[in-house]
């Protein structure tokens, strides 16, 4: 079983002809209410891949908290630690234009309310398969999160996005760092372009302490690096349409089959998770299940 913990996020999707200008009032073609958020995409995304997932996290006492936890109840996750603070919810405005572009505001609600004493409390539910952490909470908890789950979880994923630098006792604490291009150069406080340069980057990530990592590279598919292994992964060929929760579904489905010694097998299955993902728009909706996912790597 794979317990995630972090952020839930009601995104609210406005599609306009173009985007408003300072103190312009513009005609939205429709609003769309999307349930997201890092953690929450990511328990959905394991969900569906038919592991048996648990959320930890928090809403707010409004009518969003009660619909992102119904949402996640559907994909029948457990959300008995998924806490309920005063104030909003989550929630990402989010404005479409005809070129695709998004405009984003992302106010945390309680996410930001979620702290290392609710963490403490609920150490217990850490024990198990996998757990998962990203930075949509206070860093503090996040990092408290990871400590709690030593020694409780089998395997521990960290996906440090939002990019923020990754302090050493936490990165050797991990059992699985997830990081996209820009999440890596962050943590690595440099850039990269080369392929060369991200291969070495997982590497030296593995080095200074992370048991494995996995440098994903949107169509260019993922790296996988651990102490005896190097790999490359392609991404499959699809017309892609809105990558949200990309990286999310690919973190979740690897989750959901990695047991340690099946780096290949688990990367071509997220692989797939997440190329199936792409050519969908929205977060939760789009992530596909196991049925799916068996299917497409089956074409
Ligand atoms: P994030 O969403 O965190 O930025 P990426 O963009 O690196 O993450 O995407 C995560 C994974 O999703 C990639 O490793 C790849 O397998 C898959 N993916 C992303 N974009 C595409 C695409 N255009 N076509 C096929 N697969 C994709």
């Amino acid at each position: 079983n794979i317990v995630v913990v972090g952020s839930l996020n009601m995104d609210v999707v406005n599609r306009v002809e173009k985007h408003p200008l300072p103190g312009e009032t513009i005609k939205g073609k429709g609003t769309e209410y999307i349930p997201g958020g890092k953690g929450a995409n990511q328990a959905v995304a394991a969900s569906r891949a038919n592991a048996s997932v648990r959320m930890v996290g928090a809403v707010g006492k409004d009518g969003f908290g009660k619909q992102l936890v119904a949402s996640l109840n559907q994909d029948g996750i457990d959300t008995t630690n998924v806490l309920v603070k005063d104030g909003t919810s989550g929630i990402a405005f989010i404005t479409v234009n005809d070129q695709g572009e998004n405009n984003i505001i992302l106010s945390e609600g309680a996410n930001g309310a979620l702290t290392t004493e609710d963490i403490q409390s609920i150490a217990d539910a850490l024990l198990c398969d996998a757990v998962l952490v990203q930075n949509e909470i206070p860093l503090e908890t996040t990092y408290e999160t990871i400590r709690a789950a030593r020694g409780r979880a089998t395997r521990i994923y960290y996906n440090p996005a939002p990019a923020h630098p990754v302090p050493k006792e936490i990165l050797q604490m991990i059992d699985v760092l997830v990081l996209n291009e820009t999440e890596a150069s962050v943590v690595l406080n440099r850039v990269l372009t080369t392929h060369k340069e991200y291969v070495d980057a997982a590497k030296e990530l593995v080095f200074r302490g992370a048991k494995a990592v996995i440098l994903t590279l949107g169509p260019e598919g993922a790296i996988f690096v651990n102490e005896h292994q190097s790999v490359r992964v392609p991404a499959f060929q699809v017309s892609a349409v809105d990558t949200t929760a990309a990286g999310d579904t690919f973190i979740g489905a690897f989750a959901s089959v990695y047991k340690g010694d099946n780096a290949m097998e688990s990367l071509r299955y997220a692989s797939a998770a997440s190329a199936i993902t792409v050519t969908r728009a929205g977060a939760q909706i789009s992530i596909p299940t196991g049925q799916e996912i068996e299917e497409f790597l089956k074409r």
